[in-house]
């Protein structure tokens, strides 16, 4: 079976064909792939289009797609605007219909979804949470981003989740206000990239495995991460994206978690089991892509 996707994401769009064997228990082959710039919505989604279009001509076409997109977006199903971008600060594409452009042009079923949710799922189906009924999914990059998987689904609700957006304690020798253009020192204000280069002066990816940005960055993704533990009891976490791929560092939050508890919840007291609660994705480079297509397959 062949597969269409989509990571649309607000700087480029990935797009690709995958071919998905039998029930889609094993990861897919990659047959074609090509990244778009995100301009304005109708060239964008024209450009990506015409690459499923033209790479689908030597493969007999695909049956679906699936796309994983930046966000908020609208998930409710019985809504008219379900498909869309909703309220983003990137110009020109609030209520832009992404999931309805490519219904429209290709006539076929189309999944939709967070970026997030996406990732989280490909992961589930073919990575680093493969068979694990209750994790979550955090990104750590331009934003801070969060899928919560539980009892074996993702969690949807009124909306989806925003586990970037929630409230944690400031560090009290860290004077930086926060850059959440809603929330000021919201997680995302005080931890994803934007706040660490304001912060420091410097792009995250040149600071020294040995600076102190990496002890607060791992201190606040370990406070909301506990919270997450009270509130969803999650059996795993996956710490992803530019910044949270970093080395070590998903390691270092793990350690660190364990302290927010202060031995409440007993597994979370475990340093055998804490070793590896926070993790890594497996997927990689195309985890966004992969985990688009398998939207699919929910
Ligand atoms: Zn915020």
């Amino acid at each position: 079976m062949i597969i269409a996707a989509i990571e649309a994401g607000g700087t480029k769009f990935i797009v690709g064909l995958v071919r998905i064997e039998g029930a889609g228990d094993v990861a897919p082959a990659l047959l074609a792939r090509a990244s778009i710039p995100t301009t304005n919505p109708a060239e964008t989604l024209k450009a990506a289009g015409d690459f499923l279009e033209s790479a689908s001509t030597g493969h007999g076409g695909f049956g679906a797609l699936g796309i994983g997109s930046f966000g908020p977006v609208d998930l409710r199903p019985s809504s008219p605007g379900w498909g869309h971008v909703t309220t983003t600060p990137k110009p020109g594409w609030s209520g832009a219909d992404v999931a309805g452009y490519f219904h429209a042009r290709f006539g076929i079923p189309v999944s939709f979804d967070t970026d997030v949710n996406a990732a989280a799922y490909g992961e589930y189906r073919w990575g680093g949470a493969k068979g694990i009924q209750d994790f979550i999914y955090i990104t750590v990059g331009t934003g801070v981003g969060g899928g919560v998987f539980s009892g074996g689904k993702l969690v949807h609700g009124l909306s989806h989740p925003e586990l970037g957006h929630i409230r944690i304690h400031r560090d009290s020798d860290d004077r930086f206000e926060g850059c959440c253009p809603y929330h000021g020192d919201c997680l995302e204000g005080l931890a994803a990239g934007p706040a660490i280069s304001t912060r420091w002066k410097m792009q995250a990816q040149d600071l020294a495995p040995d600076h102190v940005a990496w002890e607060l960055e791992a201190g606040y993704l370990a406070k909301a991460v506990a919270t997450f533990c009270l509130v969803v009891s999650p059996q795993l976490v996956l710490l992803g994206g530019g910044v949270g791929m970093r080395e070590g560092l998903a390691e270092r939050v793990s350690i660190l978690v364990g302290k927010e508890l202060a031995g409440y919840v007993p597994a979370l007291a475990d340093p055998a089991f804490l070793s590896s609660f926070v993790r890594r994705p497996a997927l990689g480079a195309d985890a966004g892509l992969l985990g688009s297509a398998a939207l699919t397959l929910v």
